[in-house]
């Protein structure tokens, strides 16, 4: 089913127009389908019902609350990089054991805080932190459940800022290494080793680097068995892309057979997923405002209300997102080439360059496509402007599910 679709020439999300909801709850404000966002969750589960498994949804891929409710009601669990990304999955119902804590960087605090949550696996990215996670369990009289995010080196063929599993990245130990530090961890008695991991990229179109990343962490799981080492949870991290414009990504089932085609031979093992983009990507799109065209002789712009600091991706990865007029034969006349561009204070603000649009008058609403996945998460107050407002869609309802902040909420914290 397509959630979110013209139907008599108006931009639909769920049952709902996207210019009634964007009349009623001002602009710019991300809408979510929370049927899309459901189903996205239901066909991976479906894809994995051969295989023992745990989803968990990657909270910074969009952290609202409202969302990860219905995670939890959905049986599944949280992959979390922070401390507040833990506070939002209990505070959504997720249990502590249903979370796993990846991140390069996570503080003593944030150990203690997890543990006490007692989350279900922390999945180490150097010695040094699996050191002092040892001390701060042994100190808590606690064993904590490990894994290492190992970095098998493979090219996810994506942009250079969300690949994560090449040799150069910061994150995870080099997979050359990984026999060496599991053989320390299992000395360590407020260890307890029960999985491996890693997540070599994001936005993959591809099931070949998958399959690769799966191979190599196959062939460690056999020789990790010959130092007496078991491992019964594979992470595979997250990474399925979506389609913004044209690009074609795997299906589910596709995914899955790549991430299993490796792992037969371990008849006990659990897989972790940690889905972020794949699920609420394209369960969403950031409705804004026209407000000026402004017609140069290099190049034509049209001005909208949401800039940069609501939608970075395209400023930050040179990501494309699809455009489309919330009125589907909004404007007369022949299509234009336009770059639709924010009010921020900064050439890089723009949502899409030289791209066709109808002609479009002041007061227009213009949906960007596909702007669930690190859209309000890595939304910004920079030019002090407001964060928008966040809408969960169901069926003919919609609910605002984070209000959109005030002049005050700018200033909440300051001294002065
Ligand atoms: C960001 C992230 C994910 C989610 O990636 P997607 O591409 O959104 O699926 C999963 N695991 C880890 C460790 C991450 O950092």
């Amino acid at each position: 089913m397509d959630y979110i679709r013209y139907q008599n020439g108006e931009l639909f999300v769920e049952g709902v127009a996207v210019r009634e909801i964007a009349k009623e709850t001002g602009t710019p404000v991300f809408i979510y389908s929370q049927g899309a966002f459901a189903a996205n969750l239901r066909a991976l589960e479906a894809a994995l019902s051969q295989t023992r498994h745990l989803v968990c949804y990657s909270v910074k891929a969009s952290s609202n609350l409202a969302l990860l409710k219905i995670v939890a009601s959905l049986g599944m669990g949280a992959d979390i990089v922070s401390g507040g990304e833990l506070f939002r999955a209990l505070k959504a119902g997720i249990p502590g054991g249903r979370v796993v804590f990846s991140g390069v960087g996570k503080t003593a605090r944030e150990m203690a805080e997890a543990l006490d949550a007692g989350v279900f696996m922390f999945n180490l990215e150097s010695h040094e932190e699996m050191e002092l996670l040892g001390d701060i369990a042994a100190r808590a009289g606690a064993v904590a459940h490990v894994a290492f995010r190992v970095n098998p080196d493979v090219d996810p063929r994506t942009h250079p800022y969300i690949a994560t599993g090449l040799k150069e990245s910061k994150f995870g130990i080099p997979y050359g290494e990984a026999a060496r530090l599991y053989g320390e961890a299992k000395k360590i008695p407020s260890l307890k080793i029960i999985g491996l991991d890693c997540h070599i990229g994001s936005q993959l179109t591809d099931v070949a680097p998958f399959q690769e990343a799966a191979r190599l962490l196959g062939e460690l799981m056999g020789e990790l068995k010959g130092q007496g080492i078991a491992i019964r949870y594979l992470d595979v991290g997250g990474g399925l892309g979506i389609a913004y414009e044209s690009e074609t990504p795997p299906t589910a089932a596709a995914y899955v057979a790549a991430l299993t085609s490796a792992t037969a031979k371990f008849p006990d093992l659990t897989l972790i997923l940690e889905p972020g983009r794949s699920i609420v990507g394209n369960a969403c799109l950031l409705a804004t405002e026209v407000l000026y065209n402004k017609e140069t002789d290099a190049k034509n712009f049209v001005v909208v209300d949401a800039g940069m600091n609501d939608l970075i991706r395209p400023s930050l990865y040179g990501a494309r997102h699809a455009i489309f007029p919330a009125r589907e034969n909004v404007g007369e006349g022949p299509l234009k080439k336009v770059s639709v561009v924010g009010p921020v204070c900064e050439s890089g603000d723009f949502l899409a360059q030289d791209r066709l649009l109808p002609p479009l008058r002041a007061g227009e609403y213009l949906a960007v496509m596909g702007a669930g996945a690190y859209g309000f998460s890595m939304s910004s107050n920079y030019n002090s402007r407001a964060r928008a407002a966040e809408v969960l869609a169901s069926g003919e309802d919609f609910q605002v599910i984070r209000r959109r902040e005030s002049y005050e909420d700018l200033i909440r914290g300051e001294i002065y």
